[in-house]
Formats: structure tokens, C-alpha cells, sequence
């Protein structure tokens, strides 16, 4: 893997060292990569000794809760004052699994003015400047779990990786990868995934936990998803699903529930390009999929304000949902039709 400037490995090992208070943010909506990443850092950390908390901007999804540590996890949108307090009394804060301040959404402005050394460890291409003073940005990795591994050996403290430790950074590489179906995992995944299963992690039931655990009401949210609301746009090589908050509500929904089903709808024959709604209070959220070269983050980045990488990015819109499905179909069409896809 290469890391272009190695002296921010240095850095983020020092910074380390002279560090006993640290605190630990994935983004918002944190999904098996980002609280994977954080929850193995913060593992790592504490058995170095470290005083360790991870904030995360808001709440995550059930199928993440078997990883250790992740009952000390504070939710920042419903204990906003102890993280607060955590933050200003921190002397190292790490950002991962992201690479812009609007990422992080009601913590966005606790770190516009604040000084504390901030790392950022991330895989998404094209990071925004000065999110952190040291920022390890590689969008060549797999996942921001296996970034987190390299960075760690790198630093020399590799030995402090705990099994438990280990059990959060492959669930991450796990859940970026697809369970390593995609060609972001590279011959170096494999060595890293070598190396956590020689640290005695129970690799079947983490793959239970991640992917075999649904409730009831998620797998019959998929049957109506599927079954009632997928659409086909052949012109565009494009299919999508879209969920109203009614439609959500009659299912039970919990977050983490329609996690994947963007993909369902990416795996029809001959579409090129899938896109999933959900209706949310104030906005509309959005996933985007992609495979045979259509880029679905500049396509995001265009046209409903996101970003993340080549094949799988996201984004939101503030009209209805309806509305945005509309849009949707129209931009699309514009999009392909002025890049020939
Ligand atoms: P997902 O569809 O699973 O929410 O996100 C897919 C990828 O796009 C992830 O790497 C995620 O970090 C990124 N992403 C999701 N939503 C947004 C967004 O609103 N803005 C940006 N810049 N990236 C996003
Ligand atoms: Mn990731």
C-alpha cells in the first residue's frame, strides 16, 4: 500500500505516544468499515494504556453492536454534553473512515476553530484540506479498517492489536469489501486478513454477525423493496428503489436495516448504475452503486451534493422524495447521455 508521505505515519506515531486522552470520530451514519476502524483503534489504544472515547455523530446500525467496546460508544445527537466535555479534554482526536468536515454533520463545527492535533486516516479520494493537520489519505485501500492495519504496523504497534481489536478492523474490511467479492481488495487485503485470522479471530461468526443476523421485519422490508417498489431505467442501463417514511415506519425500521439493498438492485443483468431513497425527516438520502466504469461519485457530486468512490458514493436532497425521484431519472438521462454511458 503505498502511503505518499510516510513522515504523516511519524506524526501520527508520535502524536500518539505523547497522547493519553484520546478521542475516536467516524462519520455520520457510521457503517462496518467506520465504527470498525474506530472501535479497533480504540481497543488498540486502550490496551497501550491509553484513556480512549469514540464519538460518534449519530446513532449506529444493530448489526454493528457484537464488536467490543461498542457499549462505551457515545452517540453525540443524544449526549452532547459529556462528548463535549470529552472533546475539550482530549489531546488527540482521529477522524476515520472520512475526509471532509461536513461528514461528521452536528460535530462539524466543534473542530472549525478547535486546535487539538486531529489525525484523519481515510480512503476516499479527493480529501478536503485542512480537515486535519496530519491526514493519511489512501484511495487505493480496500477500506479504512485495512488503511488502519498498515498505519498501526507502520507506527510499531502491531503487538497491541487485541484479538477484539482484530475482530472490528476485519469486520470493516468484510463490509467495505463485500466480503472481498470486490476488485478493491487487492493481493495485500489478503495478507492483512491472513495476518487477524492468525490472531485467533472466529471469522464465521463475525460473518453471521454482519451479514446472516436479519430481523424479521428487514427481511420482509426487502421482499416489499424488491418485490413492489424496484424500478428498471433500460434506456440508462439503471434500476432503483425508492422508501417513503410510511413504507420504513410499516416495516419497523431501525437503522442498518436497508443496508445492501442498493446492491440488490445493482446485481440485475445489464445495469450498469443502482440508486436507493429513503425518505428521512427533513431530506431525502441516497446511495448510489455502480460497475463498467460509470463513476458514481462525480455522478453524486453533481447532482445531489455527495461524493465517496468510483463505484459506491451518496448523497441527499432537500425536495420530496418524489420529487427527487424525478429529478432522479432526468439527470441521469443527461448524465449519460452527455458521457456516452
Ligand atoms: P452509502 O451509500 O453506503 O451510504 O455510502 C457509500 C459511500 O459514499 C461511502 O463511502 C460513504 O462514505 C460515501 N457517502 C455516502 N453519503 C455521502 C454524502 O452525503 N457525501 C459524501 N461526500 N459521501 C457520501
Ligand atoms: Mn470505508
Amino acid at each position: 500500500m503505498n502511503i505518499s508521505d510516510q513522515s504523516q505515519v511519524e506524526i501520527f506515531k508520535n502524536y500518539v505516544n505523547n497522547s493519553q486522552n484520546i478521542v475516536i470520530v467516524p462519520h455520520n451514519n457510521p457503517d462496518g468499515d467506520a465504527l470498525g476502524a474506530s472501535l479497533g483503534l480504540l481497543n488498540t489504544l486502550k490496551n497501550m494504556g491509553k484513556s480512549v472515547t469514540v464519538i460518534s455523530p449519530n446513532e449506529f446500525p444493530d448489526f454493528l453492536n457484537w464488536m467490543h467496546g461498542v457499549n462505551d460508544v457515545l452517540i453525540f445527537d443524544k449526549q452532547l454534553l459529556k462528548a463535549n466535555q470529552l472533546i475539550e479534554g482530549s489531546d488527540l482526536i482521529v477522524f476515520l473512515d472520512f475526509n471532509a468536515l461536513s461528514r461528521i454533520k452536528l460535530m462539524q463545527p466543534l473542530f472549525e476553530k478547535d486546535t487539538t492535533p486531529r489525525v484523519m486516516i481515510d480512503h476516499h479520494p479527493f480529501p478536503e484540506e485542512d480537515t486535519a493537520q496530519v491526514q493519511i489519505s489512501v484511495p487505493e485501500a480496500s477500506s479504512t479498517c485495512e488503511l488502519l492495519y498498515h498505519v498501526l504496523s507502520l507506527s510499531g504497534f502491531k503487538q497491541s492489536i487485541t484479538k477484539e481489536a482484530a475482530e472490528c478492523i476485519y469486520a470493516g474490511i468484510m463490509t467495505d469489501t463485500g466480503a472481498l467479492n470486490y476488485n478493491s481488495s487487492r493481493p495485500q487485503t489478503y495478507h492483512i486478513v491472513a495476518e487477524l485470522l492468525e490472531m485467533g479471530i472466529d471469522k464465521e461468526n463475525i460473518h453471521q454477525n454482519l451479514f446472516h443476523n436479519n430481523s424479521f421485519d428487514r427481511m420482509r422490508l426487502l421482499g416489499h423493496a424488491l418485490g413492489v417498489k424496484m424500478q428498471r431505467l433500460p434506456e440508462q442501463k439503471a434500476a432503483y428503489i425508492d422508501l417513503s417514511k410510511e413504507e420504513l415506519h410499516q416495516f419497523n425500521f431501525k437503522p442498518g436495516d436497508t443496508e445492501g439493498f442498493v446492491n440488490q438492485a445493482l446485481w440485475i443483468e445489464g445495469v450498469q448504475m443502482s440508486a436507493f431513497f429513503t425518505e428521512k425527516n427533513n431530506l431525502v438520502k441516497i446511495s448510489f452503486r455502480s460497475r463498467n466504469g460509470f463513476p458514481a461519485n462525480a455522478f453524486s457530486e453533481k447532482y445531489f451534493g455527495g461524493g465517496g468512490h468510483f463505484n459506491a458514493a451518496g448523497g441527499e436532497s432537500k425536495l420530496s422524495l418524489t420529487e427527487t425521484v424525478e429529478r432522479f431519472k432526468v439527470v441521469l438521462k443527461e448524465f449519460c447521455d452527455e458521457n456516452g454511458f
